[in-house]
């Protein structure tokens, strides 16, 4: 998705913003005097490039997990995230001792902070699982 706000950012929180979904980048316009001026965008159905004058831009990336190796081995959801939870143990996926964490784990928050907690709290979840085969190899 792309984002554009055609007027000064000092016009928020009523800002002339337009949204350009389904479109890719194509270039931007301006100098180091005039800052950014226009850009053009490629629409992602029809393939059609358009201009348009703007002074600022926000560009939302988003995110696809690469886990289509990981899908034979463990369950996804529709969109390829792995599934957990369906344990005792949160960050286990549905193949005992296989765990996911971050923004590969269906549901994740998708924030680093949010990564890092699960690769902290997912030690804890190994140990209890690895506990678990000791005592019953
Ligand atoms: C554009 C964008 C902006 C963001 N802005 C923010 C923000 O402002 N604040 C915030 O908190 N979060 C932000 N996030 C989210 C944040 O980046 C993620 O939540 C965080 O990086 C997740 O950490 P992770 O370790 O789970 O995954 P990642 O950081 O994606 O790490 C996964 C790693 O695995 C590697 N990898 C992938 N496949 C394989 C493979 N098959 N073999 C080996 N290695 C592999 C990748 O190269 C990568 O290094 C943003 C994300 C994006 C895409």
């Amino acid at each position: 998705m792309i984002a554009c706000h055609a007027g000064p950012i000092s016009a928020v929180p009523t800002p002339a913003s337009r949204t350009r979904a389904r479109s890719s980048q194509g270039g931007l316009a301006g100098d180091q005097v005039a800052g950014l001026t226009g850009a053009t965008y490629r629409n992602r159905d029809t393939g059609v490039l358009q201009a348009l004058a703007l002074r600022h831009l926000f560009l939302f990336i988003g995110a696809d997990p690469n886990a289509e190796w990981a899908r034979e081995c463990v369950a996804t959801d529709e969109r390829g995230f792995v599934l957990t939870g369906t344990t005792a143990l949160p960050l286990q996926t549905n193949r005992p001792g296989v765990f996911a964490i971050g923004d590969v784990r269906a549901g994740s928050t998708k924030r680093v902070a949010a990564a890092v907690g699960e690769g902290a709290a997912v030690v804890s979840q190994i140990h209890q699982h690895l506990a678990a085969l000791a005592a019953d190899p």
